[in-house]
Parts: structure tokens; C-alpha cells; sequence
């Protein structure tokens, strides 16, 4: 898929026809309606990388990151929730799943049947996935599992279909290793305890939900027990490219929306896109966002290899530039900025979300170090 494929076109077209219009009544509702997830899966916008045996686009991530951008800077909402459905949980499924697996769940993925999502964190449990609750013990009385535990600011975890869950095996009173698990969410058990009034991604459905007693059958667990974190681990690489790209999005359209400002505005007798400062603060900004699409191209690369270090490094970089772009964006309109509902005041709220989701900046500081140090 390139700018000029189809695709493309169909997807200017969804922006330009159901995300410009509402993109501020989602924020201000906390909702985006799943009519707007099945128009994208109606125009194949859900499976680009999913292999076209699966009914997916058979695309590169590249495509996937480029579909992502393109929303983001109409929606930094939509645009997690496009994320976690189209490279996090499929990679779970695609990457470490069985043909079962790929045949009942990727399939209809792929056509926007079903949306996905990933569910790792937990209120005791965010930068330290070790430690989660959540917990399967084998069902006693047929194949498979049940589930109990409660998981927190999963994006779309109120429309999801599909639930990556991360869970603890107990065997006789013992832990014996985590594991990753399908749940369905339409299964008796599973319930959407609250669906979180968060500052900014208003709309991408960040919510609280429950597992009570939920039956998993045998064929549902991803790769084998002790295999759980490795393979939320490959999700969260994903999920740190989908937040840099995201990010560095919503942080251009706040510099057009700052230098469309410094150009009309007039202060001391000319416009203020003259003042020799604001321009070097505008070039900067405008280097730091080059320098971050060419760190989050060049980490491509290591998505299919056991280091993090690239991926790692361009999510801290592009977040941490972004909020430093749509705060200093805010900054440079002055008061004219100071206003609630405003684009400027969705995109500084959308961004912190990016900052965090997928791990801290900090994290990914731990993580790089990790592989450099000792
Ligand atoms: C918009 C959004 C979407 C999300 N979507 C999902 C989702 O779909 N699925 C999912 O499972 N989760 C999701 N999350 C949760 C997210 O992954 C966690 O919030 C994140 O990993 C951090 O966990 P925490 O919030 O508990 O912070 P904590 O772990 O409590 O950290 C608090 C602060 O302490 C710092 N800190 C923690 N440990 C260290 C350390 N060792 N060294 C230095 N500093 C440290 C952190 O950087 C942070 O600044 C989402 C979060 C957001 C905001």
C-alpha cells in the first residue's frame, strides 16, 4: 500500500467524512460508537497486516503506522484503538497462535467482525507486569480454565470482542507461570466494570473490566504456560510504535495550528512569525519531529528481533518530543490558547495518554539502559 494506493483514498475519505465531524463530540461524550469501528472494517482499514489468507490486507507495518497517523491527527482516540486492535492483539494471535486460532479469530479481525484488544495492566500491576492478580486454575469439571482478576485502562476494553489477557496459572494452590489467554467477551463472567473518565483518548473506551469465574476452553491460551509475558511483551513493542507515531502527530498538527497563529497574529508593529526567537523555536520543533519519523522508521527493523533498544528509544524520544511540542504550540498562542474544548487542549491530553501507554518514558529509559549496561 503507498500515498497513492486506494486504501489511501478510502481512508481520507472515512477521515474527511466521519472522524473531522466528530472527533470533538467523541471527546466530549467519552465515546466513539462501533458503527465508526465496523465503517473501518468495512474498507479494510482493520487488517492491513494481516495475511490475505486471513482476509487481511497481506500490508507492512509500515502501512499500519501511516493509517495510524493519518487518524491521529484527526483523533488520538481512534487511533489507539485502531492500534491495539490492528498490531498488538493480532500480533499475539498471528505471531504465536495456533491455526485455530488464526482461523476463528484473525479471520474475522481482519474484516472488523471482531475488535481486539490487549490486557495486561492492573491497579497493583502497570510498570511492573510481574506482579499482577489476575489468575486461571484449571476447570474441574471439563478442558480448560477459569478466570478471575480485574484489569485497568485497557483501551477499547468496553467494545472489544476480544481480550488478550495476561493471567498467573495455579496449579493445587501454586503458581506455576504466566500465561496469554483469548477471551471472548461476550462469554458469561466478563463484565465492564467502568469505563474510565480519562483526561484525554476520550472515546478510546480506557476501562475497568472484570473477570468472575470466566470459563476459558483449552484451545484459547496462546502459546504455552510460562510463554505469558514474552508474548505481551512482543504486543507492548508494537504498542510503543503506535504510541510514537500517534504522538508525533497530534504534536504536528498543534505546531500548524502555533505557526498559522505566529503568521496572522501582529504584535509590536509586525506579525510575530518575524521574532527571530519563535522562529528557531519553530525550526527546532520542526527538526525534533524529523529526527523522530526517521527513529521510528529505522525501528522497524527490530520488531522481528530480541532487542528493544531502537523501538524503545524512538517511543521515549517521539513521546517525550510531542509533549514538549504541544505544550510549547499552547504556549506560543498565549492566552488565546487558555480556553476549554479547544483542538489544542484535545491534543495536549491526547499525548500525555501516549507518554504512558505502551510503558513510561522511564521504562523505556530502563529498558535501553538495560541493554546497554551491565
Ligand atoms: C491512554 C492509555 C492507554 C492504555 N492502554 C492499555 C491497554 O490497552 N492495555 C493495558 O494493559 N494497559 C494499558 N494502559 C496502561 C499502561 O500500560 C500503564 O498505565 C503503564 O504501563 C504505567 O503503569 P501505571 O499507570 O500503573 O504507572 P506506575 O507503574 O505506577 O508508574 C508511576 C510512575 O512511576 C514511574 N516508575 C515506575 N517504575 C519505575 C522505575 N522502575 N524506575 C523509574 N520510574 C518508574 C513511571 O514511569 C511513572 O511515571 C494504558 C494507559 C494509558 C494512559
Amino acid at each position: 500500500m503507498n500515498e497513492e494506493s486506494q486504501d489511501f483514498a478510502k481512508l481520507d475519505e472515512f477521515i474527511e467524512l466521519f472522524v473531522k465531524p466528530n472527533a470533538k463530540e467523541w471527546d466530549s461524550k467519552n465515546d466513539i460508537p462501533k458503527t465508526i469501528l465496523e465503517e473501518l472494517g468495512r474498507r479494510n482499514l482493520l487488517g492491513i497486516p494481516i495475511l490475505k489468507n486471513y482476509h487481511g490486507g497481506g500490508g507492512k507495518f509500515n502501512d499500519v503506522l501511516q493509517v495510524i497517523s493519518k487518524i491521529a491527527k484527526e483523533s488520538g482516540a481512534l487511533a489507539n484503538i485502531v492500534g491495539v486492535h490492528t498490531l498488538s492483539s493480532f500480533c499475539c494471535i498471528n505471531e504465536y497462535g495456533t491455526e485455530y486460532q488464526k482461523e476463528n479469530f484473525l479471520k474475522d479481525m481482519a474484516l472488523g467482525k471482531k475488535l481486539g484488544t490487549v490486557a495486561i495492566t492492573e491497579t497493583n500491576a502497570g510498570s511492573d507486569v510481574s506482579s499482577i492478580d489476575t489468575v486461571v486454575i484449571k476447570n474441574p469439571t471439563e478442558n480448560g480454565w477459569i478466570l478471575n482478576g480485574e484489569k485497568t485502562f485497557i483501551t477499547n476494553g468496553n467494545k472489544s470482542d476480544i481480550i488478550i489477557v495476561l493471567a498467573k496459572v495455579r496449579e493445587d494452590g501454586k503458581d506455576v507461570g504466566d500465561a496469554s489467554f483469548i477471551v471472548n467477551t461476550k462469554q458469561k463472567g466478563f463484565e465492564v466494570s467502568e469505563v474510565i473518565d480519562s483526561l484525554g483518548q476520550r472515546g478510546s473506551g480506557l476501562s475497568r473490566i472484570k473477570f468472575n469465574n470466566l470459563n476459558i476452553d483449552e484451545k484459547s491460551m496462546i502459546g504455552k504456560i510460562g510463554d505469558g509475558s514474552k508474548i505481551m511483551l512482543k504486543a507492548i513493542k508494537y504498542d510503543r510504535l503506535v504510541a510514537a507515531i500517534a504522538a508525533i502527530s497530534l504534536a504536528k498538527r498543534s505546531l500548524e495550528i502555533a505557526e498559522g497563529h505566529l503568521n496572522e497574529r501582529k504584535q509590536f508593529g509586525r506579525p510575530m512569525s518575524k521574532f527571530q526567537a519563535l522562529r528557531f523555536e519553530i525550526a527546532k520543533m520542526h527538526t525534533m519531529i524529523y529526527a523522530s519519523e526517521l527513529m521510528i522508521a529505522d525501528s522497524l527493523e527490530e520488531l522481528n528481533e530480541n532487542s528493544n533498544i531502537n523501538t524503545s528509544s524512538a517511543k521515549v524520544f517521539s513521546t517525550d518530543t510531542a509533549n514538549y511540542i504541544c505544550n510549547k504550540s499552547m504556549h506560543l498562542l498565549g492566552s488565546h490558547s487558555y480556553y476549554k474544548n479547544t483542538v489544542l487542549e484535545r491534543l495536549i491530553n491526547d499525548v500525555k495518554g501516549y507518554a504512558i501507554a505502551g510503558g513510561t518514558s522511564e521504562i523505556q529509559n530502563v529498558i535501553i539502559a538495560k541493554e546497554i549496561l551491565k
